[in-house]
């Protein structure tokens, strides 16, 4: 299976996994590049996955279907553009013959999900939406910190090698964030010189790796003494972990 992120708007991607016949979509906020490529390759859309349901990933829902027939899979607990076969954690997936795990992510929305794919080759992969991001996560706008803390975890406790399919190109501000936390972190520092060769080139910083998360993100780094340290130097009042988290956020929703 092929794997593009297709860019659109300012900085969304719009997974595409296709095997040079037939493809599947995930998180698509608008429906023309989506039709381009699927053109350009001679591909025939056949399901669309939908992570939650904010309008730069469902935009283009409606016009992809009447134009392919593809499925739509989305959260059972989410209002997405109908008909769509309505999934929650635990429930298994078929498609395109690529088995598909879904994950209850909540926090960025109530009733956001990941779509895991154990299998895959040459790596598993996740497309993880607004939840997890390069180097930082998605803002809490219907849930609370304990519950991102807790669907970061999930996701952090996915393979090393699973491919981590993010919906928005954030990373090098993620980045300068993250250092802002963890200056002496040097795995962090040397990913940040990459990533910023990378767009200077015009290259996409993701997909990023669950392992590489691990030790650059500090939303999945709470639980260490060097992270809870920085935090308590802007909020002494933060001591358990999840408090630590939610003032991480915090700092990271003023930070410039
Ligand atoms: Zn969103
Ligand atoms: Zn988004």
């Amino acid at each position: 299976m092929n794997l593009i992120p297709i860019p659109a708007f300012d900085d969304n991607y719009l997974w595409l996994l296709h095997d040079g016949v037939q493809a599947l979509v995930v998180d698509p906020g608008a429906a023309e590049p989506v039709q381009q490529v699927l053109q350009a390759q001679g591909l025939t859309l056949k399901a669309i996955l939908v992570t939650h349901h904010h309008a730069d990933h469902v935009g283009g829902v409606d016009a992809l279907r009447q134009a392919t027939g593809a499925v739509v899979y989305g959260p059972e607990a989410e209002d997405i553009p109908g008909p769509f076969i309505g999934c929650q954690g635990g429930q298994s997936l078929d498609v395109l013959g690529v088995r598909f795990q879904v994950m209850d992510v909540p926090g960025h929305t109530a009733g956001h999900v990941a779509y895991f794919a154990p299998d895959l080759k040459p790596s598993p992969l996740v497309f993880c939406g607004d939840t997890l991001f390069s180097g930082g996560c998605g803002r809490l706008f219907e849930g609370t910190p304990a519950q991102m803390l807790d669907s970061l975890g999930q996701l952090a406790a996915l393979p090393d090698d699973t491919r981590v399919c993010c919906a928005h190109e954030y990373t090098l501000s993620n980045l300068r964030f993250a250092v802002a936390v963890e200056p002496n972190n040097t795995d962090l520092l040397a990913h940040q010189a990459r990533c910023v060769d990378w767009r200077q080139q015009g290259l996409p910083t993701v997909p990023s790796a669950i392992e590489l998360e691990r030790r650059i993100n500090p939303f999945l780094r709470t639980r260490l003494d060097a992270v809870q340290a920085s935090v308590r130097q802007h909020t002494p009042s933060a001591r358990t972990e999840v408090e630590v988290f939610a003032a991480l956020r915090e700092w990271k929703n003023n930070f410039r």
